[in-house]
């Protein structure tokens, strides 16, 4: 059977222990939820995403989604984790689902494609680790041991036939709430055993503050800058864009594509911190395929580039050199344009305007300039 997989992803958690709503918690801008959801998205089989959370989180939970790749839906949760996931499974598509905690950033591709592989043998997959601690069961009585060989400390994403897991849900009813995971609800209800796999140490549950320093180095890896400029000669009877944006002026940039002084020197910023060349190499403007092409089209293209070399955007900060018009009423829209396709929070992206002054090619309005300096790192799931 063709395994098509819906990722359902429990995110409803109150984080009382954490205090503040852990899956916003923000990582080098982006919050907590969206390292996890990125964690899936490398998955062909996985073909949508669909996030329980709480009503009141559901706008921005839709927002974290919209930085993924991966068609996402967001449903609200219920009371329980299990009336949240059954919630879910009501809109799920795909004949396989991969239910995981949305507080897990840092499931290892590995494991995912374990459960994946062992999904086309076994109808319920589920990761658990052995305790590696001595085990203790403590009563009020009294303190007994308890045979380490014999516990398991059980993780996500666990993986189900869907026909499997919603039979379950169907025959819990009232008793739904009970259950603290799934693979307890098919064990109990169903009275089968999943097959378990070897989870992973560090595929933790964020529960408490110090596991953000955790995840913090689990999932940051090395830390590059670049830095890109670029010129345009001004000229009349062309349009003018900058930022992906379209501005209202007597003239526009000379050039081969559209000529946007700011998504160029952006491109080049990218791959100047990637190691990747420049603009020049990937897009020449000597080849008629570039001829007049948006620049957004290019950026698309070269953020693709660093994606495959596992590099992606934490900050832009940029000045464009303009004489007039004034950029300030165009600069929110340029931002959600570069936002967009960069896949990046719109907050972390700065663009500044600046005059000439009067003086030089660019004071006297033959020229547009603009600097960019970016900040990315390579991710290590
Ligand atoms: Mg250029």
């Amino acid at each position: 059977m063709q395994v098509d997989v819906s990722l359902i992803v429990a995110a409803a958690g109150e984080s009382k222990r954490f205090g503040e709503p852990k899956i916003f918690h923000e990582i080098f801008g982006r919050p907590l939820l969206f390292y996890t959801l990125y964690a899936f998205e490398k998955f062909k089989e996985i073909s949508e995403i669909i996030v329980a959370t709480r009503p009141e989180f559901v706008a921005s939970v839709e927002e974290i989604c919209s930085l993924i790749r991966k068609p996402a839906v967001v449903v609200e949760g219920g009371k329980s984790r299990e009336e949240s996931v059954a919630n879910a499974l009501k809109v799920a598509k795909g004949n396989y689902v991969l239910i995981h905690d949305g507080v897990r950033p840092c499931v290892s591709q590995r494991l995912i494609s374990s459960i994946l592989q062992e999904l086309e043998r076994y109808d319920a997959v589920i990761p658990a680790l052995r305790p590696v601690e001595t085990t203790l069961r403590a009563s009020t009585e009294e303190v007994t041991r308890l045979n380490r060989d014999e516990i398991l400390l059980v993780q996500t994403p666990q993986g189900f036939k869907k026909d499997l897991i919603l039979t379950a849900v169907e025959k819990a009813g009232e008793r739904l709430a009970e259950f603290s995971d799934e693979s307890t609800l098919v064990m109990d209800v169903l009275g089968i055993t999943p097959h378990f796999i070897d989870g992973d140490r560090d595929n933790i549950k964020v529960t408490f503050r110090e596991d953000i320093a955790f995840i913090l180095n689990k999932l940051i890896g090395e830390i590059r800058t670049g830095l890109g400029y670029d010129i345009h000669r001004l000229g009349v009877g062309r349009k003018l864009f900058i930022g992906g944006v379209h501005i209202e002026a007597p003239f526009g940039a000379v050039a081969h594509s559209d000529g946007d002084v700011l998504i160029h020197a952006l491109i080049d910023a990218l791959l100047g911190a990637a190691g990747l060349g420049d603009i020049g190499q990937h897009f020449p403007d000597t080849d008629p395929q570039y001829k007049g092409i948006s620049s957004l089209v290019l950026l698309e293209r070269t953020q693709k580039l660093l994606e495959q070399k596992g590099f992606w955007v934490l900050n832009i900060d940029s000045t464009v050199i303009l004489e007039k018009p004034k950029l300030r009423p165009y600069i929110d829209q340029m931002k959600r344009k570069i936002a967009d396709v960069l896949k990046m929070p719109a907050h972390r992206i700065s663009i500044k305007g600046k005059r000439g002054e009067g003086m030089g090619s660019v004071g006297k309005s033959e020229a547009v300039e603009a600097i960019v300096n970016v900040l990315i790192t390579k991710i290590t799931q």
